[in-house]
């Protein structure tokens, strides 16, 4: 297992129940972690968690080396890499999307900005962190965020090109489908919470908690979505000479007039693994090695029960979270029946050592009950500076999403 989040972690457990698993670099919140660079490792099967590594082609030298790897090479990883190559992938596969363009210039972008209806979306052609993309409904906040992308100052590099979409209305589900270069199997749907504060107010993150399954979104959406999206895009990329086998995530917006793809990860969300894996009821491990292999037999189960999970982030996270508080009672939430406390941010001794600390995962046989498990280990859990949102999965907060 390559990576270090609370996703790693997710994974990890859920492929400890049948695997021996080591995690590199990991944290020391993970069991199994170490130092040792993966291509040290001898494994039978290798699974890579973050965007990063993929972009940088670590799969191709994995496999260059001879080894079964679960994870995009370089080439399908650019569907995360670069959103504006995305987009022409999607327009080739024919897949219901934004309507957008593509700028390296302030003044057409700023012109394209002016034939769109409010609200209006910025986003940096590369990687940032989940955290590269706004949502406004002021046109002078998005034509100030443009200029502040394409002059570097906001994203480096990443923001030297943008890409400027109508903004979609509606709830928003993520749907990860394994995919082993032809088949494509998806995993039970979730909803993240990007904002920082409650009630989806505040910055972008990389995420602040999710919930699954999504009220809403049945098997109807999901085979929907694999048909008329996930199959023509592995079409697409295998026209281009692409054999895409790891995880292909599409980021949903329900419309009105049905869904729509905002975007394609090419990895397992995160926080959405720590709610959509506990929830397994097939060896993952095995699973992975068969895409990994191209040869996609399993159909993944699930089980009835739900998943909530609640991140809790560091002061000043998203902008410039402080390290090095001392966690307390980690060990009390873990403790608890249908609990699961991910590792992401942690340093040595138990100290916050990121932005996103913990992921506190509940498990029951409603979403309330989930819910009430993850917030009573929440409540175990303290350090200076905390902060967490109180509203994930909330029946209130479900509703105006228009779940139910
Ligand atoms: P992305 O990284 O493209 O998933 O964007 C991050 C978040 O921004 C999404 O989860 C949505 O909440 C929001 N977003 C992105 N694109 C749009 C859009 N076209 N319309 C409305 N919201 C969007």
């Amino acid at each position: 297992m390559v990576g270090g989040g609370g996703r790693e972690h997710a994974l990890a457990s859920v492929l400890g129940r049948t695997a021996e698993v080591v995690v590199t670099r990991g944290n020391p919140g993970i069991p199994g972690s170490t130092a040792t660079p993966p291509e040290e490792i001898d494994a039978d099967l290798y699974v890579i968690g973050p965007e990063g590594p993929l972009v940088d082609g670590l799969a191709d030298r994995l496999r260059a080396a001879g080894r079964l790897v679960f994870g995009p090479g370089a080439d399908g990883a650019r569907l995360e890499g670069s959103k504006a190559w995305m987009k022409e992938v999607l327009a080739d596969a024919g897949v219901p999307t934004a309507r957008h363009g593509v700028f390296t210039e302030v003044e057409p972008a700023e012109a394209f900005l002016r034939t769109l209806p409010p609200p209006w979306v910025v986003k940096t052609d590369g990687l940032a962190a989940g955290k590269g993309v706004l949502v406004t409904t002021s046109l002078d906040a998005a034509i100030a965020d443009v200029a502040a992308k394409l002059s570097g100052a906001a994203f480096g590099d990443a923001g030297r090109r943008v890409v400027i979409e109508e903004g979609l209305i509606g709830p928003e589900v993520s749907l990860l489908c394994v995919c082993d270069g032809r088949r494509a199997v998806p995993l039970a749907p979730a909803q993240d919470h990007k904002r920082l504060g409650d009630g989806d107010t505040g910055p972008n993150t990389g995420g602040m908690g999710a919930f699954s399954p999504v009220p809403g979104a049945g098997k109807d959406l999901v085979d929907e979505v694999v048909e008329r999206a996930v199959l023509p895009t592995l079409d697409a990329l295998r026209n281009r000479g692409i054999d895409y086998r790891g995880v292909l995530y599409a980021g949903l917006i329900l419309t009105a007039d049905g869904p729509r793809v905002l975007e394609y990860n090419v990895r397992f969300g995160d926080p959405e693994a720590q709610v959509v894996l506990p929830r397994l009821d097939c060896d993952l491990a095995e699973l992975l090695a068969e895409a990994a292999a191209g040869h996609l037999v399993s159909e993944p189960r699930f089980v009835d029960d739900a998943a909530v999970t609640v991140v809790l982030a560091a002061e000043g996270y998203p902008l410039a979270p402080r390290t090095g508080d001392a966690i307390h009672g980690l060990d009390a939430a873990a403790g608890r029946p249908d609990v699961s406390v991910f590792c992401a941010g942690v340093g040595a001794g138990s100290t916050t050592a990121g932005g996103r600390v913990l992921a506190v995962t509940g498990m029951g046989p409603t979403l309330e009950v989930a819910r009430g498990r993850a917030y009573a280990a929440v409540a175990d859990i303290t350090w200076p500076g905390m902060q967490h949102r109180t509203d994930i999965a909330a029946a209130d907060d479900r509703n105006e999403r228009g779940l139910q």
